[in-house]
């Protein structure tokens, strides 16, 4: 099915229908002039071409406008997140009132938290994988302290069996059988940054929703790399960010999900911001807070316009192609590097990510015991730009929209060089 040579790499390359979009990003280059092999969408997404324009646009609009530009604007401020909305709700598969670009991940997380974390004595604990993203973590430990709790109590971390890297999915439901009754909120990255497993998230939510939790998931590694159909999953609540698969420049806004059966709860706590408000009668400044239909009532601030003119040139890109697409190829294209580095695969290297694909995105995760930070150095050298993770872990990312087969043979290549040196 794969052949490990660059002639089958370029023919996979042509027959590729999304080819032309890696025309539509810098690619990062050495200073030899060659392109370097960018594997890192999964922490910083490259520029898109176009995004400089988009950008310039909102400046001459200020320019030429100043507090005009809320209205006369080519995309008026006043209304500029709801551009974004469409193509976002595409993209993790949610309906539009269910989707909104604002903050950035961590801000998001505890404003859900703020919501959907509502202790009581019985039921006050969060379950969250045990090597989750550390901002996760404090953000998790920190509401439970605010609530009164002790994390060493009150926090459930999931932990892989001795020997294993990944969580197996029926230990997962098996914590929420034993523990349900106790636990007010299941809070999971729905694609491990570490390991890349990429959870089932409507097997878990069902599961947690029968024993009375809440259910959020942070999908920081999974909006824009994998098909998350936000919706049909039945979660309570999502975040992401926008800067790693979604290309929208260092520390840019983040995304939120609040699943349709909360849009119109107003029994539920929130943080409020006049940017939530009614847009009706949001100017009219008086007393009394009239939530917005939907997520867009968490808003609180008005956000910032370049951040989100960023996305935009990021998330149009997305629109063309097609999430759905885009799984395909990353399926492909992550299960070809898979193939080629078992071809090279000794006791030193071990790939920890599933390889199911149904369980990861386009992620590998490298486990090399000893050499790892040699290696990584080493191929870094070679014009490789990965992702090293103490101890020993190589992270890689061939992404859909611009890694190409070629990038990945290349790729194993380099690695395989490199590995022979130091034996
Ligand atoms: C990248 C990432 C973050 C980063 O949070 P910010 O608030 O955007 O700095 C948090 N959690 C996970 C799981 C991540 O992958």
């Amino acid at each position: 099915m794969y052949e490990n040579n660059l002639d089958f790499a370029q023919l996979e390359d042509q027959n590729d229908d999304l080819r032309k979009f890696r025309e539509r990003f810098h690619i990062p280059t050495r200073s030899n002039g060659e392109e370097h092999i960018y594997m890192c969408g999964n922490s910083l997404g490259l520029q898109p071409k176009a995004c400089k324009e988009y950008l310039n646009q909102e400046l001459e609009d200020w320019k030429n406008y100043g507090v005009e530009g809320h209205f006369k604007a080519k995309h008026p401020w006043m209304p500029y997140h709801e551009f974004l909305t469409e193509a976002m709700a595409k993209v993790v598969g949610a309906k539009s009132h269910e989707v909104v670009v604002m903050n950035t991940l961590t801000v998001n997380l505890h404003l859900m938290m703020v919501s959907f974390y509502r202790p009581t004595i019985k039921r006050h604990k969060i379950l969250i994988e045990y090597d989750a993203f550390p901002s996760d973590k404090y953000a998790v430990s920190s509401q439970l302290r605010y609530h009164g709790y002790d994390p060493k109590d009150s926090m459930i971390e999931l932990k892989a069996r001795e020997n294993e890297h990944c969580l197996r999915h029926e230990d997962i439901l098996k914590t929420i059988g034993e523990q349900g009754d106790e636990i007010a909120l299941v809070m999971i990255g729905n694609t491990n940054y570490y390991t890349g497993q990429f959870f089932n998230m409507k097997s878990i939510t069902q599961k947690a929703h029968e024993k009375g939790c809440l259910v959020g998931f942070d999908c920081a590694h999974g909006a824009g790399n994998v098909d998350l159909d936000l919706h049909n999953s039945g979660i309570d609540f999502a975040v992401w960010c926008s800067y790693k698969y979604l290309n929208s420049g260092p520390g840019s806004l983040g995304g939120c999900f609040v699943h349709e059966r909360h849009a119109n709860s107003n029994d539920i706590p929130r943080f409020e911001g006049w940017w939530g408000h009614n847009k009706e009668t949001r100017f009219a400044m008086r007393d009394g807070f009239e939530p917005i239909y939907g997520v867009e009532a968490w808003q609180l601030s008005n956000p910032p316009i370049l951040s989100m003119a960023a996305i935009m040139s990021s998330i149009d890109i997305f629109a063309e192609a097609g999430i759905k697409n885009l799984r395909k190829k990353s399926v492909r294209l992550t299960a070809y590097l898979e193939y080629l580095l078992n071809e090279i695969i000794d006791e030193r290297l071990e790939i920890i990510t599933p390889s199911n694909p149904e369980e990861r995105g386009s992620q590998l995760s490298l486990k090399i015991k000893t050499i790892g930070k040699q290696v990584y150095d080493l191929i870094a050298e070679k014009g490789v730009i990965a992702d090293w993770r103490e101890p020993d872990v190589i992270r890689v990312a061939p992404t859909a929209l611009y890694n190409s087969y070629e990038d990945v043979y290349k790729l194993a290549a380099i690695i395989k060089m490199e590995l022979q040196k130091i034996s």
